[in-house]
Order: C-alpha cells, then sequence, then structure tokens
C-alpha cells in the first residue's frame, strides 16, 4: 500500500496542498491561533463541499454581535465537569475535546482541541452522577469526538455505563466513520457490541464526504447490527441546496444511515458565512417533502441559544384553530376540520 498521507494541521501544508493562497498565510495564521486546523487525508479534497468545512477562511476573524462562546448552553446544564444534563432522560458525556477533523463551522469550536480526554478524577465523578440519577436513561457520547478514543479506553467506559441499570442507550455522535474511516477496525466494533443499545450517529454534511473507504467504514459498523442515524449541519456554500441535500439523504440511506436531524447552522463565533435564514432552511425542506422519500428526510431543527434545548422549526404546514388551513406538498391550500 502508498503511504498514507499525514493529516493537515498547519497553514504551511495548506499552501503546500494548494488549498489556500500564499497570499493568506499571515491572516490564516491569525484564524488558526483561535480555532485550530486539522484535515484527515480523505477530506484533504479540493470541491467546496470539503475545502469549505475544513479549510479556514479570513472569514472567521469577523465576530458577529449574536454569536456566542457557548452557542447552545452546554455549561449551562453541567452538573459535573464534562457532562451537561439539560433533559431529564439523557445526559452529554464529553469523553474527549479531541476531533479527527476540526470543522470551521463547528458550535463547540472554543471547547474543542483542548484537553484531550476527560481525567480519570472528572470521569469518576461523571459516571457516579449518572449512577446516582435513575432518570438518566441514554448516554450520549460526544467530544470532540468520542471514536478517537482507543477501543481499550471506549470498551472500559461502555463496560462502566453498562453496569448502571437504568442505562438503557449509549449513543455515540461521531465524524470518524466518515473522516477516518480506518479507525472502524474490528477492535473498535468488538467494543461498541455491549448491553445498554448502542447507536451511532453519523455527523455528515456533503455526498463529497460519504467516500469508498467511508461507505466500507458504514457497511461494517451496519453489518454488526448497530443502528445508523445521521445529523447534518446546514451550511451555506456547501449543501444549502435542495439537490446537494437530496443527493446526500439518499446516499446515507442506501449505506443503512437513517437522516436525523438537520441542524440549523449554531451562533458559534466566526461562523456568519455559513449560516443561512431560518427562511433559506424551510424552503430547502419544503422543497424536499414529497419529491424524496420520507425514509430520507431528517428533522430541522434550532439549538435555542441559551441552553433551552432543540426545537423543530419547521416548515410549518398547519395554520388557524380549526378549521385548520393545511398546505400539502406541492403548496396547495386544503381546509381540515377535527371531527
Ligand atoms: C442535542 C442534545 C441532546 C440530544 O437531543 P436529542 O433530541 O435526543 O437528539 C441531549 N442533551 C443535550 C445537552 C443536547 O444538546
Ligand atoms: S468533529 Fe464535531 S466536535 Fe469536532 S470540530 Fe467537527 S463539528 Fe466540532
Amino acid at each position: 500500500m502508498a503511504p498514507r498521507k499525514p493529516a493537515i494541521t498547519k497553514v504551511a501544508d495548506l499552501i503546500r496542498e494548494g488549498l489556500a493562497d500564499p497570499s493568506q498565510a499571515e491572516v490564516l495564521d491569525r484564524v488558526a491561533e483561535n480555532f485550530r486546523i486539522r484535515i484527515t487525508p480523505g477530506m484533504q479534497g479540493h470541491s467546496e463541499g470539503l475545502a469549505r468545512q475544513f479549510v479556514p477562511s479570513p472569514q472567521e476573524l469577523t465576530i458577529r454581535p449574536e454569536e456566542l462562546a457557548d452557542p447552545i448552553g452546554d455549561d449551562v446544564h453541567s452538573p459535573v465537569p464534562g457532562l451537561t444534563h439539560r433533559y431529564p432522560d439523557r445526559v452529554i458525556l464529553h469523553a474527549t475535546q479531541t476531533c479527527e477533523v476540526y470543522c470551521r463551522f463547528c458550535f463547540r469550536r472554543e471547547a474543542v482541541g483542548e484537553d484531550g480526554a476527560l481525567g480519570d478524577a472528572e470521569l469518576d465523578a461523571a459516571i457516579d452522577y449518572i449512577a446516582r440519577t435513575p432518570e438518566i436513561w441514554e448516554v450520549i457520547l460526544t467530544g470532540g469526538d468520542p471514536m478517537v478514543l482507543s477501543p481499550r479506553r471506549l470498551s472500559a467506559l461502555l463496560a462502566r455505563l453498562s453496569a448502571i441499570e437504568h442505562v438503557g442507550v449509549v449513543r455515540f455522535h461521531t465524524r470518524v466513520p466518515v473522516v477516518a474511516p480506518e479507525k472502524v477496525n474490528t477492535a473498535l466494533i468488538a467494543a461498541l457490541r455491549v448491553r445498554p443499545a448502542v447507536y451511532v450517529v453519523i455527523h455528515t454534511n456533503h455526498p463529497d464526504e460519504l467516500t469508498p473507504e467511508a461507505c466500507a467504514a458504514l457497511a461494517r459498523l451496519a453489518d454488526a447490527g448497530i443502528p445508523l442515524l445521521s445529523q447534518t449541519v446546514l451550511l451555506q456554500g456547501v449543501n444549502a441546496d435542495a439537490e446537494v441535500l437530496a443527493q446526500l439523504f439518499r446516499l446515507l440511506v442506501m449505506n443503512r444511515v437513517k437522516p436525523y436531524y438537520l441542524h440549523h447552522c449554531d451562533l458559534a463565533r466566526g461562523t456568519g458565512h455559513f449560516r443561512t435564514t431560518l427562511a433559506a432552511g424551510q424552503a430547502i425542506m419544503s422543497a424536499l417533502r414529497g419529491r424524496v422519500s420520507g425514509v430520507c428526510l431528517p428533522t430541522y431543527v434550532l439549538d435555542l441559544p441559551g441552553g433551552y434545548g432543540k426545537v423543530p422549526v419547521g416548515p410549518v404546514y398547519v395554520s388557524g384553530e380549526g378549521p385548520f388551513r393545511i398546505t400539502d406538498y406541492l403548496g396547495r391550500a386544503h381546509i381540515y376540520a377535527d371531527p
């Protein structure tokens, strides 16, 4: 096999690979001081769908007044470090802050890349909180990206969660199967075969990410019987287009991944150039409804700033208080009255 290319982590590497212009070296170095760079070999393509997601832009230095360091309020609901408990029946465990790639629009961009894995004492405290909170039915492992942890470490973590009887589901939110598919190996898959049902939610935003290697990694997970869902961030210049999203969602379903959420782009600092309006997102969703299989359609959600949770943001098909005015997928209005 040819030697693998290394990950790109520096502005100089971007310039060498023709992904950035030498005249931008200085300004991109300033961007990289705030928000780190990492692009795995498979994601080093020049297509707009890839480059805009991973190659830093001078526009990241533009911070808009509405943008926030903690855009979805992770810290508002943190009972112990590394844990976010916003909804009664589920918690987020930030097992690590490291990722295989650093996405330019990341909603946790101020936190990722900093500290690596959660320390032993912090992990003990987080597990202890889960164990003494019987309402917690689901533990969501996120980060960073939990799948950067070694299979041995993940196995140890899952064994501890498995010992807590009220934990019924462990959900991974990860980009690894797409951006570093070689990491989905036999040892990782063996680690995921445990008693609390393991679900894997794949973060992917553009059909160009679904390389043959990525699809093979998804197949290994699906063949192991692990249910797969996806989450996609709506991004200007990447996928804010009904055709691109239709292609992405169909590809996912063909790879046995059920599209779960389409996220409106959160108010992270320096990400304004990625954000569409809500109206644009709604228009894309209504263009897809009825024209693309319902299995392919995710729910379009906004994570409210301040830590108030995720809310479906339409489009809205029902108006009035009865009789209702209901819009069909072609935009025609109908009257419907309850019996
Ligand atoms: C997104 C999120 C969840 C998961 O929400 P679901 O709607 O169940 O996918 C849970 N906790 C926090 C803090 C979140 O931000
Ligand atoms: S992989 Fe996820 S957590 Fe990591 S930078 Fe990308 S969006 Fe953020």
